[in-house]
């Protein structure tokens, strides 16, 4: 057995990944390796972001640096959503930008960046005064904030995930936290179970494994729901205030 790092035979104690991928026991203790941010692989720390993340050079290179990279992408996020029966919203009414940790700590109002934050939805919801007559149209207004350099599978998961903040939100939707989150990480599962990617397994196993009771509770609660009803009987569920 080799590894895969310094090619060496390894001997005795080592670390081995998601992918398989084995080391010798001493280049993570004495600290010059780590799992990759984004794909779990150990990797040496050769490409280290400044909000602390470590990339593997395959993540590094197809990482997210321009919202011009993935016109397409967020098309196809779109696309997937509105294929399993959400409502055609309107993409073109939602702004979406790439930040920093930093700058999303801002926009959260905290001061403390956190990585696994990786994406924000900001809601702007007025009623005109011919709308508040009418009795609909409420008139919404979406920005998301993403985390940059996400690979292009999790920036593809985080964004649909955002897509149904948005979405709850137009359609005046409230749940409680874990449903809440539970069904936007449904998104983010539908988008790693679309794309043909090695990374989506590695990401869907992220959602089943997230030990937090609103992200990984929610997750698994609605997607137990969704094993019985489908996307159909989620969706109209959730309409109804009643997942
Ligand atoms: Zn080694
Ligand atoms: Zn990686
Ligand atoms: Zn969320």
């Amino acid at each position: 057995m080799n590894c895969s790092l310094c090619n060496n035979v390894i001997n005795g104690k080592y670390y081995a990944d998601y992918w398989n991928n084995k080391v010798c026991a001493y280049h993570i203790e004495e600290g010059h390796a780590t799992h990759c941010s984004s794909c779990g692989a150990i990797t040496a720390k050769e490409y280290q972001l400044e909000d602390g993340r470590v990339l593997c050079k395959i993540c590094n290179r197809n990482s997210v640096t321009h919202l011009s990279q993935i016109r397409g992408l967020i098309r196809r996020v779109k696309k997937s959503l509105v294929d399993v029966g959400f409502d055609n919203f309107q993409i073109d009414d939602i702004n979406i930008s790439l930040l920093t940790a930093e700058e999303l700590a801002i926009k959260r109002n905290t001061n403390r960046p956190d990585t696994n934050n990786k994406g924000l939805t900001l809601s702007n919801v007025s009623n005109s005064i011919g709308g508040l007559l009418l009795r609909n149209k409420q008139k919404c207004t979406h920005n998301i904030f993403i985390l940059h350099r996400l690979t292009k599978v999790e920036f593809a998961g985080v964004l649909a995930h955002e897509f149904l903040h948005a979405w709850q939100i137009k359609n005046s939707i409230s749940l409680e936290a874990p449903k809440c989150e539970g069904l936007c990480n449904m998104g983010s599962f539908l988008l790693f179970s679309t794309l043909s990617s090695s990374l989506s397994s590695y990401y869907i196993k992220n959602l089943f494994d997230n030990p937090d009771p609103v992200y990984g509770g929610g997750f698994r609660y609605v997607h137990a729901l969704y094993e019985e009803v489908g996307w159909e009987g989620v969706i109209n569920k959730a309409l109804k205030n009643n997942l």
